[in-house]
């Protein structure tokens, strides 16, 4: 599913090391995913915050952010209608993947109370105190506050959610200090919701994104993803590609 979408804007904006010369706008979506396993639902990610929608940005993030990413976001697309339109309830998912603390992913983080929430161990700190070099709007204080008490489940690494392989958190850190993705087998085949470890096709060609707490350990997560798909044919869905959006990857079952 997609958050909205942000832009458009130059694709320099997101990724300064890309080309001058083949600079272009683009407008992006905001992945988000569910999975349904029989032990349980699992939810990773939860886009732009709800107040975010209609036109609302500006009482939410900060100024220069909403003018930076142009956030496009209905009601319809926040994380509790889409999984309405799915037949689903928010108190139906058993997990919440977090796969970094950023704005535009764990906007409803709020609304999974009753979920097991994992999340990298060094991403739950990031939220609550950035590296000066790190710290900015792309966090948002209120995205976090009062989550303390939550279910949380911090890792250090890789987790097999439900013990049988087929639901595992992968510890891709490196645009942010704990970002995680999520590795799913299914009878398709593997597929691993990457998220935010590669924003679009262009950081898989060795243009890194523009915002990282690790350059170093980015790649090497990319490398990591990259040897999944080699090797075990899996699809790769990233946090931000415009063409799986328009690919028809969005809004639809993978079996
Ligand atoms: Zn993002």
């Amino acid at each position: 599913m997609s958050s909205g979408t942000l832009g458009p804007f130059s694709i320099r904006v997101l990724i300064p090391s890309f080309p001058e010369d083949q600079d272009r706008d683009i407008t992006i979506p905001i992945m988000m995913a569910v999975i349904d396993h029989p032990k349980g639902l699992v939810v990773y990610d939860s886009g732009n915050n709800i107040a975010v929608s209609d036109g609302g940005c500006k009482s939410y993030w900060a100024e220069g952010m909403c003018d930076l990413l142009q956030p496009s976001q209905t009601r319809a697309d926040v994380i509790d209608m889409q999984l309405k339109k799915l037949g689903y309830k928010i108190s139906d998912v058993k997990a919440y993947v977090m796969s970094h603390a950023h704005l535009d992913h764990a906007g409803n983080l709020k609304m999974f109370e009753n979920a097991i929430i994992f999340a990298q161990q060094d991403e739950i700190y990031q939220a609550r105190w950035q590296a000066p070099f790190q710290a900015g709007p792309a966090f948002v204080d209120a995205d976090h506050a009062g989550t303390n008490a939550f279910n949380w489940a911090p890792l250090n690494g890789d987790y097999d959610v439900f013990g049988d392989g087929s639901v595992v958190v992968m510890d891709t850190r490196g645009h942010t200090l704990g970002t995680s993705s999520v590795y799913v087998k299914l009878k398709s085949g593997p597929l691993v919701v990457a998220g935010d470890a590669i924003w679009m096709e262009e950081n898989l060609e060795g243009y890194p994104a523009g915002l990282n707490f690790s350059v170093q350990q980015y790649f090497a997560s990319i490398d990591r993803l990259k040897l999944i798909r080699d090797l075990q044919g899996a699809e790769l869905v990233m946090g931000h590609s415009a063409n799986q959006y328009s690919s028809g990857l969005y809004n639809k079952w993978i079996r």
